[in-house]
């Protein structure tokens, strides 16, 4: 399941990887954390039709387990293409996985969440604004507010538009040179409580 939605989209996400309903219809969130992913961009006056959503590894792991370091990377390339090609104005990343792996830091979500920031990914450079997996918020209510209020700040960096482009290099790549070892060392660090996913399965590094 390597993504889907406007091709056209101002506004991408990027959560973790497809779950068993996402493996099953091909289609990102459309299981529990997808009808939360909905609601929130329907608060912001914004469709799913609207938007973009790709994940950061495009097999859902056996059992649900995190992903691999081995894994992100191996999906890391794909990735960086996707935002090339769909071209956003803002990321969203959704949860630690996205998050470290886009910001090429270890940095969790608790800490960073809200906080946006310039970034470039491939040769786009886009807002990057982490955010809670709405995993974590159906996991932990409090969270959901958090998650609300994380969003309410994406209408006015969508009208910003996007920021200056960084200047390609001879080879045609805009890529940060720490990006791809950041590619190859994205496991998160600190051990995490656990969730459980629409399948009622474990879900781990929510937070
Ligand atoms: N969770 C994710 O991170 N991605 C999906 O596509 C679905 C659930």
């Amino acid at each position: 399941m390597f993504g889907g939605g406007n091709p056209a989209a101002q506004l991408m996400f990027v959560g973790e990887a497809p779950g068993a309903t996402e493996d099953r219809e091909g289609v990102p969130f459309v299981g529990a954390s997808g009808k939360l992913l909905d609601e929130l961009l329907v608060g912001i006056g914004i469709d799913r039709s609207q938007v973009y959503i790709a994940n950061v590894l495009k097999c859902r792991p056996p059992d649900n387990r995190d992903p691999r370091s081995d894994e992100i990377a191996n999906c890391f390339e794909y990735l960086e293409r996707q935002v090339e090609v769909i071209a956003p104005v803002v990321v969203v990343t959704l949860g630690n996985f996205a998050t470290k792996l886009l910001r090429a830091d270890d940095t969790g979500i608790t800490e960073i969440h809200g906080q946006v920031e310039q970034c470039t990914v491939g040769a786009r450079t886009l807002w990057l604004c982490p955010v809670f997996h709405p995993a974590a918020a159906l996991y932990r209510r409090p969270n959901l507010e958090l998650l609300r209020a994380d969003f309410a700040k994406l209408p006015a960096l969508i009208e910003r538009g996007a920021p200056d482009q960084a200047p390609l290099s001879p080879s045609g790549e805009a890529r940060r040179e720490d990006e791809e070892s950041a590619a190859m060392n994205a496991t998160p660090v600190s051990p995490a409580p656990q969730g459980i996913d629409a399948d009622g399965k474990p879900q781990l590094d929510l937070f």
